[in-house]
């Protein structure tokens, strides 16, 4: 008996998941009005776009080729185990002159059978932030830390880490990207070089720096959304909401509001 309304109760906080991030449009644009669903491709943003040209990186055909050759090399990279408990490297995905990129921490069970980064449950969800958004999954840029699915989705060793991060480093390097959104405490740690949690990083710009004489990247640290299918208050939500407003915000692009067009 007890089972059965704690079984109505997951599924009814996860319809809630569901259908928080769906309903979001740019007012007056005719546009962003069809983004709401997530099978629509035909979203693109209203004023700009979340893939126009920047004024420095590689050129966009330079980029691609780039970070093809980087995940061919992802996909033979052998430097840590988990190189052979792998069934297939996650190299990550998306457009090279995307000027959002976001960054999750590992590969989980659907991402490994497919190769693919996101595509789970928490995927998913992703695909409904970035809808929200108004853009499509195809604007940005989706990657890991690490390429590998950890064993029983583990969290990532060090050691794993640091033979893995120097991929992500040099797909930063060749989209450039104008913000990194780091989507949980793994990606925000690692990438800010903190040991600080993600509740104390989240909600505020950061810099990422690519390198020395580079202009540091404004990088967004989020709750990832494997936390949030777990907590799924209105209040977790509310802050990766207010979090992805920041960052459209940053770019100069039209922010959705629930039911408006
Ligand atoms: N979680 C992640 O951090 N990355 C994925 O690709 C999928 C789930």
């Amino acid at each position: 008996m007890a089972r059965d309304v704690d079984l109505n109760k997951v599924a009814r906080q996860h319809l809630e998941m569901e259908s928080f991030f769906t309903g979001f449009a740019v007012k007056g644009s005719r546009d962003t009005t069809s983004c709401v669903s997530a099978d629509q491709g035909a979203c693109a943003s209203a004023e700009q776009s979340a893939s126009q040209p920047k004024q420095a990186g590689l050129d966009p055909a330079e980029a691609a080729r780039s970070l093809e050759a980087l995940a061919g090399e992802v996909r033979q990279c052998r430097l840590c185990d988990l190189g052979s408990s792998r069934t297939h490297a996650v190299p990550g995905e998306g457009n090279p002159r995307a000027r959002i990129m976001f960054v999750g921490e590992a590969p989980g069970a659907d991402e490994d059978a497919q190769g693919r980064p996101f595509v789970g449950r928490a995927g998913q969800l992703l695909d409904k932030i970035i809808i929200a958004c108004g853009l499509k999954r195809d604007e940005v840029f989706i990657g890991n830390i690490l390429k590998c699915r950890p064993p029983e989705n583990r969290d990532p060793r060090p050691d794993e880490i640091i033979n893995c991060l120097p991929y992500l480093q040099r797909q930063i390097e060749a989209i450039n990207p104008d913000v990194i959104v780091a989507l949980g405490g793994h990606a925000a740690k690692t990438l800010l070089n903190t040991v600080k949690p993600i509740g104390h990083l989240r909600g505020q710009f950061h810099e990422y720096y690519s390198g020395i004489g580079r202009p540091p990247i404004k990088l967004m640290a989020t709750f990832h959304p494997a936390y949030l299918l777990r907590n799924y208050s209105e209040e977790n939500r509310r802050y990766v909401w207010e979090d992805m407003k920041k960052v459209l915000a940053e770019l100069g692009l039209p922010i959705p509001e629930r039911g408006k067009s």
